[in-house]
């Protein structure tokens, strides 16, 4: 899972924090010598890391913090500000032109998943009621164009063609016009790749550039090389021009360097993330839902986008106006969770539930599975009907009939019961915060 070390450690140091009535500088500076620590193991650029701690410190031995009645939680609020910022701050989102089409053009090293990204990101506009054409243009990796046929296929997207013949900058420019033709609104150029960055590469991105002047130049980059993928990007951006990063493989790469590194190191921000194999595991980049996360506080908004992309459309709608009226209930947290499994993987879905962050490896040794699910369901349908609309009615006795009722431990039906009042007041906060268009303000 990303950024798992860094978020286990930062966790963990925060938690010595948050436990403290009064902080002293050098409670503070003990604790950000850690996060310091934790981020260069995370493979953030040394620089970064740099420049972070000490906006940090700069701004957490400051009156305010050391005054507070909960100060802990001030110096995790500048933490998290912080780290959204290095990300971007906000969403970077695609450029779209108002006279179609909008030329998008990959490009990337060989690997990075420039093709099954390219197939993906089509997926994501065609889901937004874009009209996308999926472009060809690497010309010298043998299957390449099959490959991209077969997602089009997949997709029920045209894939523009001229086989291996023509050259890249023809392809490029020809599939303008079949674009016209047939009225698709988003063209997606795949170009070809190299092992290493060399001239050659550069100069026919260029070319290609020069004749399909897209509006957005990505770059997609695999988030597993770490701080080599920050080496690309500033190699392509310097030499090409870029509008912005493609991180993939970001679910296989649990220390994160890269994403952290990426914006700051070179000024281009990270426009989506590569979070699986499959078609429908591409994902905007949200700097401040990360930020979240690593600090283990969920990203409830990003699990309902998930919710409303992959699921039933009614039930989702009907989950949102729960939300917003703070009446979620146990039965809603059950259907969710049996519609679970037709998300992703129970990793993805557990960090983004908060609190959940840290109990994920006790949870992955204990071989998280389909098993973990039914404990949960069991342990919910040994609630009657009034608790799961009011969990504060279950009291001592009653978790130790629930969890007899169900098979598991007390603890199990504990743990359960506080995840989801996280959640709740998590939601409550979120919803708080769309009313008054304010960021998250303060921690539990
Ligand atoms: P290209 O040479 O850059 O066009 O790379 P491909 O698109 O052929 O991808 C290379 C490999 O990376 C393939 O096995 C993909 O399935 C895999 N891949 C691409 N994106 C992701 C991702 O976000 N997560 C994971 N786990 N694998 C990915």
């Amino acid at each position: 899972m990303v950024f798992e070390g860094l978020a286990d450690k930062l966790q963990d140091t925060f938690k010595r924090l948050r436990g403290r009535g009064k902080l002293s500088e050098t409670d503070v500076s003990e604790a950000l010598r850690e996060v310091r620590m934790a981020l260069l193991e995370a493979d953030v650029n040394f620089k970064v890391v740099k420049d972070f701690v000490s906006r940090v410190k700069e701004r957490a031995i400051g009156q305010e913090v050391m005054d507070s009645l909960t100060p802990g939680q001030q110096v995790v609020k500048i933490v998290y500000d912080e780290l959204a910022a290095l990300m971007g701050g906000t969403q970077s989102r695609l450029n779209i032109s108002s006279r179609p089409p909008t030329v998008i053009m990959l490009v990337g090293l060989q690997g990075a998943g420039k093709t099954t990204t390219a197939g993906k990101l089509a997926n994501l506009l065609q889901r937004q009621n874009k009209r996308p054409l999926l472009v060809a243009a690497d010309v010298y990796r043998p299957a390449a164009i099959k490959q991209l046929q077969v997602l089009g296929q997949q997709l029920d997207i045209p894939v523009f063609t001229l086989g291996d013949q023509e050259s890249p900058v023809t392809i490029a420019q020809k599939s303008i016009d079949q674009a016209n033709a047939l009225l698709r609104d988003v063209v997606i150029i795949d170009t070809a790749g190299r092992l290493h960055i060399n001239e050659e590469l550069m100069q026919e991105l260029r070319l290609i550039k020069g004749q399909a002047k897209p509006h957005e130049i990505l770059l997609v980059v695999d988030a597993m090389t770490g701080q080599d993928a920050v080496g690309v990007a500033e190699a392509f951006n310097g030499q090409l021009g870029l509008d912005g990063v493609i991180l993939t493989k970001l679910d296989g790469d649990a220390r994160g360097g890269a994403a952290l590194s990426i914006k700051a190191v070179t000024g281009c921000p990270i426009k989506f993330a590569g979070m699986g194999e499959k078609l429908d595991a591409l994902e905007p980049f949200y700097p401040d839902r990360m930020a979240s996360r690593i600090l283990g506080m969920g990203d409830v908004l990003g699990l309902i986008e998930k919710a409303q992309a992959s699921l039933d459309l009614d039930k989702a709608r009907e989950l949102e106006k729960k939300l917003r009226k703070d009446s979620f209930t146990f039965d809603d947290f059950l259907e969710q969770l049996q519609q679970v499994r037709k998300l992703g993987s129970m990793e993805q879905i557990l960090s983004m539930i908060p609190g959940m962050g840290s109990q994920l490896k006790q949870l992955k040794n204990a071989e998280l599975d389909e098993k973990d699910l039914k404990r949960t369901e069991a342990i919910i349908r040994s609630m009657t009907k009034k608790e799961r609309q009011d969990p504060a009615l279950i009291n001592g006795s009653r978790r130790k009939r629930i969890a007899s009722g169900s098979g598991t431990k007390v603890q199990d039906v504990n743990r359960l019961l506080k995840q989801f009042e996280e959640t709740r007041k998590m939601m409550k906060r979120f919803q708080l915060m769309q009313k008054s268009g304010r960021k998250p303000k303060g921690f539990n």
